[in-house]
């Protein structure tokens, strides 16, 4: 059990020409689990991979129970990883894959380890493959032996980079719920890289994004979905993605959202306060599909908009409706409006998202 602590760390490639961590500083807990999540290309896996000791910092450092690690060897940090493609080696059996990280970084006699592997073996459900060789395995079988592998050294920091991409949907899910459980069990400091929001935003304590290199947002994964600091946040987090409108802003006796000839919103809640204080003419009005109510019969005060297509999804409907920009409505199953239709559109003041013309939130 450890906690950890990054500390201002960048990495740069290629003579400085790649910055793929920009100064990212990050502490996390005693036995928590944090998810690191970002587009392709944002320095996941370079974040990570520093973690382990793969990858030198260009500058900053790392802490795991306040002892400074940015030097320490890969070898001898008490980290483990578990990569996407498995890393298992091919030659030897599962129970020599899962006895080998325990005999490069313990002193146990060879009963002592065996017992360990068949231990962690019957943990992760994997008892009967313990002679075969991967190449006999299928890839959730093989994601089991690479989880058993970590698991099995007890180390202070799981570390685990995309684990799951290569299996199909639905054993991601089961692997998703495998790794809760194991968590739930030992207790160990996670960092957990994935580009599936989803995956971060169901699996983390807390839920770190990242974007260009920069840590954008860290938080519990209800606070990030209900308070993004800027649109990147705001759109990356959340399926289908929150609905962005351009809008003029007007604070004159009260205070207005305006969107072209579509619509005009007045604001009396909080929100109009900190429109007001914000002094900005212009801003970008987010609105999350499932804040969005739609009727068939538009009453006076509703938004008016066309519908373009109506997309079941068995207990919902995603109605997509034209205001200018694409925006998409999350109904229950039993609005069904036809392509063509106007329908009234509304949402509450309280579900409104505004950002500026940088793309920071003006109400965080
Ligand atoms: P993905 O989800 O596609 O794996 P990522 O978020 O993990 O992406 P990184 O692999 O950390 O991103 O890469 C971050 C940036 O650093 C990218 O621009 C990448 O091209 C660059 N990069 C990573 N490793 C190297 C390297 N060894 N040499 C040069 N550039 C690199």
């Amino acid at each position: 059990m450890a906690t950890l602590r990054v500390d201002s760390l960048r990495k740069e490639f290629d003579n400085g020409r790649i910055v793929a961590v920009n100064d990212l500083s990050l502490d996390v807990a005693d036995g928590e689990f944090v998810t690191v999540v970002g587009p392709s290309g944002c320095g996941k896996s370079t974040t990570l991979r520093m973690l382990a000791g793969l990858e030198q910092p260009t500058d900053g450092k790392i802490f795991i129970d306040g002892e400074d690690i940015t030097d320490v060897h890969a070898r001898s940090r008490d980290v483990a990883m578990v990569f996407q493609n498995y890393a298992l080696y091919p030659h030897k059996t599962v129970r020599q894959n899962m006895a080998f990280g325990l005999r490069m970084s313990t002193d146990l006699s060879s009963d002592q380890r065996e017992e360990k592997v068949r231990e962690t073996a019957a943990m992760m459900d994997i008892e009967e493959l313990l002679d075969d060789k991967p190449n006999a395995l299928s890839g959730g079988q093989k994601q089991r032996v690479a989880l058993g592998r970590a698991i099995v050294r007890e180390p202070d920091v799981f570390l685990f980079d995309e684990p799951l991409s290569n299996l199909d949907a639905k054993l991601r899910t089961t692997m998703r719920t495998e790794i809760q459980r194991l968590q739930d069990e030992l207790g160990t400091t996670s960092i957990y890289v994935t580009h599936d929001q989803e995956e971060a935003m169901t699996m983390g304590d807390r839920i770190a994004i990242l974007d260009n290199g920069i840590l954008q947002q860290v938080g519990s994964p209800k606070h990030v979905y209900q308070n993004p600091v800027n649109e990147f946040v705001g759109t990356f987090v959340g399926s289908p993605a929150m609905n962005m409108l351009d809008v003029s802003v007007s604070t004159g006796d009260s205070v207005c959202l305006t969107n072209g000839d579509r619509f005009a919103y007045s604001l009396d809640g909080p929100v109009a306060q900190a429109v007001a204080d914000a002094e900005v003419d212009s801003a970008r009005l987010g609105i999350r599909p499932e804040d969005v109510a739609v009727s068939r019969e538009p009453a006076e005060s509703d938004i008016r908009a066309v519908v373009e297509v109506v997309e079941p999804i068995g207990s919902d409907n995603y109605l997509y409706l034209d205001l200018g920009e694409s925006f998409i409505a999350r109904v229950a199953a039993d609005i069904e409006p036809t392509r063509g239709d106007t329908v009234g559109v509304q949402f509450d003041e309280s579900d409104i998202h505004l950002f500026d013309t940088y793309g920071f939130s003006i109400l965080s």
